[in-house]
């Protein structure tokens, strides 16, 4: 697994608690990673110890010298503390990968993909891949869950999909919509709209699944899934557990 020197070259506020960070590679200058993939970043810790973290690629991977995260602030977390209070563009780190197994399945199967909170960032990553190889799906239907307007971002690019991937729906879904957000969309626990989108469509048993957030978020969709039956085999995710130190 080779460690990249890299440059933070953006950091951009997507919502209060999520940040879009851009690296450029230093040394090797491309990256050979690919969509679906996270990367292990060594970070600095207190007292000169490093912090090893893991953040799963968001981009496609397709500007060789270049790739994007969506990272959320844990509350109590160091490692992201260091990247939202202290991390300056300019800094160098060590970024060490690809790992994982999380990717784009070659199946022509239908799929739906779920997330929220920065859980975007993999699911980012397979559809801008799917935009940029015309990956010809039956369908595919992104859920993203939020709790208010504020907690959307992106909104702009991911609505931008229905013209670019064929046969791509955008579903976001708030939980608590505020009397200001104006809300004329899907409200509901993501698994709640999912649960009713997939009642809906005659098709369910043959989709196939992507997930990507936290485990409770994961083990709340699976179950959903299975219910319109999806079989294990054929959901695929990205755990955001927390390693420590
Ligand atoms: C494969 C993978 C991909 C991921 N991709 C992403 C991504 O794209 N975007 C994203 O935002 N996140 C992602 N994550 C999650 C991210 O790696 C974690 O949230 C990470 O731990 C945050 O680092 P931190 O140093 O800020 O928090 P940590 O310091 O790891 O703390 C995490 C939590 O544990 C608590 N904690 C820490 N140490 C201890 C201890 N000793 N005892 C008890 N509690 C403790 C903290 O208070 C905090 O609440 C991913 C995780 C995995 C495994």
């Amino acid at each position: 697994m080779p460690d990249y020197r890299v440059r933070i070259s953006a950091k951009l506020p997507m919502t209060a608690d999520i940040l879009l960070v851009r690296v450029e590679a230093i040394e090797p200058a491309t990256f050979e990673v690919v969509p679906g993939a996270w990367m292990q970043w060594r970070i600095p810790g207190p007292e000169n110890t490093i912090l090893r973290r893991c953040f799963s690629i968001a981009c496609d991977a397709q500007v060789p010298g270049m790739l994007e995260f969506i990272i959320r602030k844990t509350p109590a977390g160091l490692g992201t503390k260091w990247l939202f209070e202290q991390a300056q563009v300019g800094d160098e780190l060590v970024l060490a990968g690809p790992n994982g197994k999380f990717r784009l399945q070659d199946s022509g199967r239908g799929a739906v993909l779920i997330g929220g909170g920065s859980g975007l960032s993999a699911l980012r990553s397979i559809l801008q891949e799917m935009r940029d190889k015309q990956v010809a799906k039956p369908s595919t239907t992104l859920f993203f869950g939020a709790v208010n307007k504020s907690q959307l971002y992106l909104q702009e690019e991911l609505n931008e999909f229905t013209k670019t991937i064929p046969g791509f729906r955008f579903v976001p879904a708030l939980s608590a919509p505020q009397p200001d957000d104006n809300w004329t969309g899907e409200t509901g626990l993501i698994t709640e709209v999912l649960d009713r989108h997939l009642a809906a469509m005659s098709d369910a048993a043959e989709l196939e699944a992507y997930l990507c957030g936290s485990p409770g978020m994961l083990d709340a969709c699976q179950t959903v899934l299975a219910k319109h039956g999806i079989p294990a085999d054929r959901i695929y995710f990205d755990k955001f557990i927390s390693p420590k130190q």
